[in-house]
């Protein structure tokens, strides 16, 4: 872990000069309520012991259950997840939902590991923290390195000690009490900010040029969502590599999706060029979605980039000095905690649904989805045009002052 302030703390420290904060109330608010790291240790299928660590930082519980997601990353950290969840706690006021927020993760490349080794690992993990989690407490969800399949894990090992609970975490495979929609969610999400700032804007999503890092989870709906809205994806990148349309018509992205599946990647797609990170974020085109990891755009980065647009669909992909260059070359950034937000909005439906006992359609998920990505999208860009900051400040405005107003409102015990 780094000693450098997260950048997180840096654009909360100019938002909160702008409500006028007292140092207090600062202080309480960075501070996470809980920060845990326990040992999770498992039997690999060789027989061999293995030990992970693993995290979970709830960080704010003012205006609701603590909510956020669960890394399986090698680079996970005490830093990188205290960052994660205060994020979170931002967004989830963001879209306005009944939310404080939490992250949590195990340092771990799960692609080294079996599929029953996963099993165990979730597992373990679960008995490790069940007691500081819950459908009233703190709500896990998919992130980067999980999916469905390790929700399903989280919530029967949970209910192993708790009893029926499938409000205990979110993203779960539909079968199993989750939701229409919950996978596509953030790329949804993020292509409904994108076309809102195009309408902003006076122009069109369609037709427009888009260089895109990251084709998993986040990144794949995203490249369908703009492909099927008339966008033209020209430049993609993920861990193995990335591909680039020649002749800059936009790259077939149903057909990509299929190769990438059976091949492991984007890398070799029929009629593209190979690309590097520094490519894509050279590509002369309008639009840049980072999808991928955090800490992308950085001093040394953000001069390449041509894209007059970037829409921040991964979780603090953009450094304060990257952010400060961004900002002098007039490249609007609609920062990750509005952009990437669908993904958190849908995992509450799932929740109200669970504890409710009953099922929304898809279109009724889709239709509640676009309504609260608006009126976020909407509500930043007006403290953006009455303020005349950036929409990341004004974003962390209007997230930081429901929370502080929560806080104020409900006074410490
Ligand atoms: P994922 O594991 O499904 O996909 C990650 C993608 O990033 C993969 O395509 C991988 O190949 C690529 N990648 C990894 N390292 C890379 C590198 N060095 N260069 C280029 N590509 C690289 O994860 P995800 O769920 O899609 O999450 C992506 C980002 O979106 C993360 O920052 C995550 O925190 C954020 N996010 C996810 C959700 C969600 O609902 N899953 C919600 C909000 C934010």
């Amino acid at each position: 872990m780094s000693n450098k302030q997260p950048s997180s703390e840096i654009y909360f420290s100019t938002a909160a000069d702008h409500l006028g904060l007292s140092d207090r109330l600062r202080r309480l608010l960075l501070t996470p309520e809980r920060d845990v790291k326990v040992q999770v240790a498992i039997r690999l299928d060789n027989g061999d012991l293995e030990t992970f660590l693993g995290y979970r930082v709830q960080h704010d519980g003012a205006r609701g259950p603590m909510k956020g997601g669960l890394r399986y990353h090698p680079e996970v950290d005490d830093g990188e997840v205290q960052t994660l969840a205060q994020l979170m706690t931002w967004k989830t006021a963001v879209v306005d939902l009944p939310y404080g927020g939490a992250k949590g993760g195990i340092a771990v490349d799960p692609r080294k590991l079996s599929k029953a080794e996963l099993e165990r690992l979730t597992r373990k993990f679960v008995d490790q923290i069940h007691d500081m989690v819950g459908p009233d407490s703190d709500i896990p969800a998919p992130d980067m390195g999980t999916n469905s399949q390790v929700m399903a894990w989280f919530m029967n090992q949970y209910q192993t000690h708790h009893g029926f609970q499938p409000a205990c975490v979110t993203g779960k495979p539909l079968e199993l009490h989750g939701c229409e929609g919950r996978e596509e969610a953030t790329g949804r999400g993020v292509v409904i900010i994108a076309e809102r700032l195009f309408q902003k804007l006076g122009q069109s999503l369609a037709g427009k040029t888009v260089a895109l890092q990251g084709f998993g989870n986040v990144g794949s709906f995203t490249g369908k969502f703009l492909y099927e809205r008339g966008a033209r994806v020209i430049a993609i990148t993920d861990v193995r590599g990335g591909v680039r349309d020649p002749l800059g018509r936009g790259l077939d992205i149903p057909q990509l999706l299929e190769y990438a599946r059976h091949n492991n990647g984007v890398q070799g797609f029929p009629g593209t060029e190979p690309l590097t990170n520094e490519e894509l974020f050279s590509q002369n085109v309008d639009l840049l979605i980072p999808a991928a990891l955090g800490g992308q755009l950085t001093a040394a980065t953000a001069p390449l980039v041509r894209a007059k647009y970037i829409v921040e669909a991964a979780n603090d992909p953009t450094t304060p000095e990257a952010d400060e260059i961004f900002h002098k070359n007039n490249v609007v950034v609609v920062p990750d905690i509005l952009a990437n937000a669908g993904g958190v909005t849908v995992s509450y439906f799932e929740w109200v649904q669970n504890r409710s006992v009953v099922r929304w359609p898809l279109e009724e998920i889709r239709q509640k989805l676009e309504q609260k990505m608006s009126a976020a999208f909407d509500a930043v860009w007006q403290i953006a045009q009455d303020k005349k900051l950036p929409l990341r400040t004004a974003a962390y405005i209007l997230g930081i002052g429901r929370v502080a107003h929560a806080t104020e409102l409900a006074g410490v015990s």
